[in-house]
């Protein structure tokens, strides 16, 4: 019996979760889910998004599989995800970006493993509000060495150690070594932020020399996203600061027909959170309509993390065929998104459900 933290979300988290803990349990892994909320729903009701109990529970559980969970845009509380990674530092974002026969896209055979950092860079949320004191002292430092900035304007701080960037290099060399993959591609902007994505760089091309059988190389990001859209097949294992890696997670995603099949797992040392690249899509929530399988698909990587290699196998041929097969699936895996034919979350997951148990 595993003990698992279930962390269901907000907008279209709880019915997806639903739906995922029932196909993880048909695969007969016996586990004792702790759920947790979290979200903007907890925020309304506790007034914290993110409550202590849920960081408790993770720390002790240490899996966790967690539905997609609401950031205000501009104004409201900080992203509970960042503080998630943050908290219990899980300092490796991996998301598998693979195509299933039978998911419209323009591409086909794509193959890619993205690695972002998770817990550095832009995306920390070091920011000064327009007018605060601290954004004004700022100011006025940064003016002493020689850059001008308007009075009015907010400011970031992008911190990118050589401590993170050597451990997401690592990260994603050890796993191309150990998964028979062929070559690691660091994506930055290192010829404008010399200094940050400069040493993102500079640290994993060092940590590169210690995986001689690996062809390194990188890119820049702009570039990287037109070779992405151009010929992805050129790529096998991306390695990322954490904002490129999300903005890229999402192209890549894009080029497997969409965000409902683009799983993701975060992993920190003895500790692993698994939850789908895609949000909250409050637009559809409650309307049982959005397809599981992303979230389902996360359940695989947290299958094959505890050892349950089999059960992962089963689950993940499930709904690669329901997928192929067309018939049970959901609104974005029809070839015309507004077919009546297409069924809603729950429906597809009690066919991936009949595939397992047959
Ligand atoms: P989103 O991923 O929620 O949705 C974008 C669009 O993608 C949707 O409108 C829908 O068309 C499609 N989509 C997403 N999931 C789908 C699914 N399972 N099946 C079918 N189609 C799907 O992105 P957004 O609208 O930019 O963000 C909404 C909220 O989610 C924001 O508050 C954002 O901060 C949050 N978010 C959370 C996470 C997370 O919790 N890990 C990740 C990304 C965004």
């Amino acid at each position: 019996m595993y003990n698992i933290t279930l962390i269901p979300g907000d907008g279209i988290g709880p019915e997806i979760a639903a739906a995922v803990r029932k196909c993880i349990d048909a695969t007969g892994v016996k586990i004792n889910w702790d759920i947790q909320d979290a979200g903007l729903d907890t925020f309304l009701k506790e007034g914290n998004p993110l409550p202590e109990r849920v960081l408790a529970s993770i720390k002790k559980n240490k899996v966790a599989l967690k539905g997609p969970t609401t950031t205000p845009v501009g104004a409201g509380f900080r992203s509970i995800n960042v503080k998630l990674r943050q908290e219990l530092s899980l300092f490796a974002n991996f998301r598998p970006i693979k195509s299933y026969p039978g998911v419209r896209s323009k591409y086909a055979n794509i193959d890619l493993i993205v690695v972002r950092e998770n817990i550095e860079d832009l995306y920390a949320g070091i920011e000064f509000q327009e007018g605060s004191t601290e954004a004004k002292e700022l100011i006025r430092f940064l003016e002493t060495k020689g850059f001008s900035i308007r009075p009015d304007s907010a400011l970031g701080v992008k911190p990118i150690s050589i401590y993170r960037s050597a451990m997401i290099a690592r990260f994603a060399l050890d796993y191309a070594r150990k998964n028979n993959r062929k070559k690691v591609t660091a994506v930055h902007k290192a010829n404008i932020m010399k200094y940050t994505d400069g040493l993102f760089l500079a640290t994993a091309r060092k940590v590169a020399t210690e995986y001689p059988e690996i062809e390194f190389e990188d890119r820049i990001v702009d570039n990287m996203c037109m070779q992405l859209v151009q010929r992805p097949e050129l790529y096998d294992v991306l390695v990322l600061p954490n904002l490129y890696g999300d903005i890229i997670s999402d192209l890549c995603s894009g080029l497997t027909g969409g965000l409902g099949t683009a799983p993701g797992a975060n992993f920190g040392e003895g500790l692993a959170v698994f939850e789908a690249i895609h949000g909250s899509a409050p637009k559809y929530k409650g309307l049982n309509k959005v397809n599981p399988s992303a979230l389902i698909l996360s359940g695989v990587l947290m299958l094959k993390y505890i050892g349950e290699e089999e059960a992962a196998a089963r689950l993940e041929r499930a709904v690669s065929e329901t997928i192929k097969e067309g018939k049970y699936v959901t609104y974005d895996l029809k070839p015309d998104r507004d077919d009546p034919t297409a069924v809603g979350t729950r429906e597809m997951a009690e066919e991936i459900i009949r595939k397992i148990i047959k």
